[in-house]
């Protein structure tokens, strides 16, 4: 079956590749700019678009509400409203730019007239024997959430309620963000918790060694055998039935029976799709590899095709336009706006202030601004467990990023202070009598 582009009418016709947290902003911003083109989103899995980053938090918590669907990021009804056809289920396998049709799983072609795509990233599994054994989870999909939490729930029955017997054990190969999530989760749940790090500290490639350090003693103050310079090496199952658990044997030589194992190591963007049409990608080396190259309006080197999101690479206006890939929700939220904008014919560059979070136990990470190249860390509070500490990171006295741990405050300063090029004192940054205004003021200088 062949679907034409423009339809009688004679509407542009947009197809959004991807059904994730992008392409839901973007059908948001098209409609709230009342474009009056047709839209059309294809996403292979079963479901629409719904809230990722409760994958890794609530949705492994004990509530039974967490049994049920994910929650959705639109109810139903908003794609139905506004006329866009969402096509779950169904993978795009390739794109014919010249004449602008995407083939779809199962051979069916779909014509576009402005293609978005907005397909993310995929969690890696590191190249260790056994890595694929069932009970091994990357937490990528809902479908991955509710099988790793109907595999605690199971390993929990099993054991029953006997304080003799210890509880199952949890494995966590890699202390990322959604590693130690998952073990603040897992922990939650009654597991006993080992995370494996290969690297010196745990969040290594995005803070300083003083956050690092506070989420290092968070979790061990909360049980979490927490294990650095180490990996996991082999993987197995601990016998012929399921119930029978995993074994991990790490690069230290320790084997661990564990009832499950997430790994967290990290993504990669889904940019073979764009690979494949002989769009620019980005071929930089380690992490500046990979991503589909868009400009300040999310615009691919092709001017029909966009890409939003964790599967792009933008210069950042507020970073001397060096090229990152982001993967947060603000990010796919504001390039959707970005390429929305252009897409209705009001093109305005992209210049959003990176933000991201992070829930573990009960402490909130909140970070704004990207602290690449800094040159200086100012420390404000105590970095200690049970208080509200933020650092504050400089580059030639330029504020470039703050992470605040229950520390709304500092949060609204550096979100303030940084798109502005501020220079706050540093002295006053790290006094914790000194005033959000005086602090403000001191940048003004
Ligand atoms: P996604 O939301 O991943 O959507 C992409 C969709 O495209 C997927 O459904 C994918 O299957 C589909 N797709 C890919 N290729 C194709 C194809 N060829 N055809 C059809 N469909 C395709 N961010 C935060 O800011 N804060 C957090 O606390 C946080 N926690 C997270 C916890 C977890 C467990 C995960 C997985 C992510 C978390 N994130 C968090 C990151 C955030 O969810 C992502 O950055 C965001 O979802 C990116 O949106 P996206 O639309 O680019 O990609």
């Amino acid at each position: 079956m062949s679907v034409p582009k423009a339809d009688d009418g004679g509407r542009p016709h947009c197809v959004v590749v991807g059904a994730g947290h992008a392409a839901a902003s973007l059908c948001a911003a098209l409609v709230q700019l009342k474009w009056s083109g047709r839209i059309t989103v294809v996403g292979d899995e079963p479901r629409g678009p719904y809230h990722r980053p409760p994958l890794s938090k609530a949705m492994l918590a004990a509530d039974a509400k967490h049994d049920a669907e994910p929650d959705p990021l639109r109810p139903a009804a908003f794609y139905d409203d506004h006329g866009i056809a969402l096509r779950t289920g169904t993978r795009v396998t390739a794109i014919d730019r010249a004449a602008r049709t995407l083939t779809l799983a199962g051979g069916d072609t779909l014509g576009y007239d402005t293609l978005v795509l907005a397909t993310g990233s995929t969690h890696r599994r590191p190249p260790v024997p056994g890595i694929d054994t069932p009970g091994v989870f990357t937490l990528q999909t809902a479908d991955d959430a509710a099988r790793l939490r109907a595999r605690v729930a199971a390993a929990l029955a099993a054991a029953g309620d006997r304080p003799e017997v210890s509880p199952p054990r949890a494995v966590v190969v890699g202390a990322g963000f959604i590693g130690l999530e998952a073990a603040a989760s897992l922990r939650g749940r009654g597991l006993d918790v080992t995370v494996l790090e290969m690297g010196e500290r745990v969040l290594g490639r995005v803070t300083s060694p003083t956050v690092s350090d506070f989420y290092a003693a968070l979790h061990r103050g909360r049980g979490v055998d927490l294990r650095l310079r180490t990996s996991a090496a082999k993987v197995e199952a601990a016998g012929d039935d399921p119930g029978d658990g995993l074994r991990v044997t790490t690069s230290a030589g320790d084997t661990l029976d564990a009832a499950v194992v997430v790994v967290g190591a990290g993504a990669t963007p889904n940019d073979q799709l764009a690979r494949d049409a002989g769009l620019a990608i980005a071929e930089g080396e380690g992490a500046a590899r990979g991503g589909v190259t868009v400009d300040a309006f999310n615009r691919t080197s092709d001017e029909h095709i966009y890409a939003v999101g964790d599967c792009c690479r933008q210069p950042a206006a507020l970073y001397e336009g060096a090229p990152l890939r982001l993967e947060s929700v603000q990010n796919a939220s504001d390039q959707a706006k970005t390429a929305a904008a252009a897409i209705a014919g009001d093109p305005k560059p992209h210049r959003a202030l990176p933000w991201f979070w992070s829930d573990q136990y009960d402490v909130k990470l909140q970070i704004a601004g990207i602290n690449t190249g800094y040159d200086e860390a100012v420390v404000r509070g105590t970095p200690a467990v049970g208080e509200a500490f933020s650092v504050f990171y400089l580059k030639a006295g330029q504020l470039l990023a703050v992470d605040a741990v229950n520390d709304a405050r500092a949060y609204a300063l550096g979100s303030r202070l940084i798109p502005a090029g501020g220079r706050p004192d540093p002295a006053l940054l790290a006094d914790v009598s000194a005033t959000p205004k005086s602090i403000l003021d001191s940048a003004k200088e």
